[in-house]
């Protein structure tokens, strides 16, 4: 009998783990002990109970080896003279079933318990930031990470609402994110936003947002995985600016000039005109060979600083857009009286005497192209065309002067 019950034990034995090596010994021991709790006086059935968890401490945990099992208890019936061995029969079956089920119990819930240690160790110091929310965005629990994140102590945060530590201007698109990801009921959302800290600094964060399931499988929960990315943001935005300036004059370049313009365009209702002048120094050339490209370069620095302290506002933005050209772009509304001041603001601009060097200042001039324009779907490159056009002509003109140029849109 218990060569019969090991065989189909080990043959069920192909989970996930797999049955000790000395089965014999153990089968025969239970045989042993549950023929005699069979036909026992007084009957107690609790030795089966002890088998069926002796067999779950002995990693024979199978879904079929119930049956083996159940096959060798009939056996003993088989052989068994007491009046009442049916109902002992079934009595010990029971006992079997409930001492094997309640410590299959018992092992799922210790490896609950390590399953949720090591989670909550990995919760305390993870370096990501770890929040679940309720349905209605407050917080349930938020690991030490996204405490520092918000600025707040890990105790204070479970009540608070998540949306009440955003920056007013993120909570729409916060809010959006998460109506979306409840319609949806599945998926992932990624969000990037501030938070204000109580004590006045701003954090971004970027979330992975996911929704769980409840404790007990009751009502959905949103997990939020975070990190602060509050120095990649500056990076990026000192990325971003780097890219769109003149590192010598500070000023906007020509890409940050265009989508400037871009931006005109796009916005731009029928009728809008913008007005550009273009300023180019006259013979800037000599500057260099006379005092150096250095001495060069401080004109060039002044000339830029002096343009922008005199022109530059809300309206209009001046750029250095290559060697000695500087432009000037006036928003709409704008006409030809308006750029004919920016462009004879430029050359008086220019013509007063700059340092150089040890000795006298040195007296400069410049040509100025201007186009003023139609905006309303033009193409921005177009426009900076014909602003250069008119520079050439100007420069053609003699130097020193400006000259207004008339686009083929009537500009
Ligand atoms: P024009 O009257 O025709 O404008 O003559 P120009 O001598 O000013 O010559 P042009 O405008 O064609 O060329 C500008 C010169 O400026 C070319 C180059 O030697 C010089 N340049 C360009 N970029 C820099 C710079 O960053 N620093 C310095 N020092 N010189 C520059
Ligand atoms: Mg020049």
């Amino acid at each position: 009998m218990a060569r019969n019950w090991s065989a189909a034990l080990v043959d069920c034995g192909d989970g996930p783990t797999s049955p000790p090596p000395d089965i014999r010994k153990l089968t025969t021991g239970w045989i042993v002990e549950l023929d005699a709790a069979l036909s026992a006086d007084p009957f107690d059935p609790s030795p089966a109970c002890r088998v069926g968890a002796e067999m779950v401490r002995s990693n024979l945990t199978a879904p079929a080896m119930m049956t083996p099992t159940a096959a060798v208890l009939t056996g003993l019936l088989e052989r068994a003279s007491s009046p009442d061995r049916t109902q002992r029969f079934g009595a010990l079956l029971g006992e079997l079933a409930r001492g094997y089920s309640t410590e299959l119990l018992e092992v799922y819930v210790r490896s609950q318990e390590v399953a949720d240690q090591r989670f909550r160790v990995v919760f305390d110091n993870a370096a990501v930031a770890i929040a679940l929310y309720d349905s209605d965005g407050v917080t349930l629990e938020a690991n030490p990470t996204t405490a520092r994140m918000v600025g707040m102590n890990p105790e204070d945060l479970p009540g608070v609402a998540g949306l009440d530590l955003m920056h007013p201007d993120d909570r729409d698109k916060l809010r959006q994110v998460v109506v979306d990801l409840y319609q949806r009921k599945h998926g992932t959302e990624y969000f990037e936003g501030r938070f204000c800290r109580p004590d006045g600094s701003v954090c971004w964060g970027a979330w992975t947002m996911t929704l769980v399931r409840g404790a007990g499988g009751r009502g959905l929960r949103l997990l939020a995985v975070g990190e602060d990315i509050t120095e990649r943001r500056a990076m990026q935005r000192e990325l971003w600016s780097q890219a769109r300036h003149d590192p010598m004059t500070g000023l906007p370049n020509r890409l940050c000039l265009r989508e400037k313009l871009q931006a005109i365009v796009a916005d731009a209702r029928p009728g809008d005109r913008i007005g550009l002048c273009f300023l180019d120094l006259d013979e800037f050339k000599v500057i260099n060979d006379r005092y150096g490209h250095r001495a060069g370069d401080s004109v060039l620095a002044e000339v830029g600083r002096r343009l922008d302290a005199t022109l530059a506002s809300p309206t209009v933005t001046v750029a250095r857009i290559g060697g000695d050209e500087f432009v000037a772009l006036l928003a709409p509304p704008c006409d030809d009286d308006a750029a004919r001041a920016v462009a004879e603001t430029m050359l008086a601009t220019v013509r007063h005497p700059v340092p150089v060097g040890p000795g006298d200042p040195v007296s400069m001039s410049a040509s100025v192209g201007a186009v003023v324009t139609p905006v309303a779907g033009a193409d921005a490159e177009k426009l900076l065309d014909d602003a250069d056009l008119g520079l050439y002509r100007a420069k053609a003109a003699g130097r020193g002067t400006w000259v207004l140029h008339r686009g083929e849109n009537g500009g």
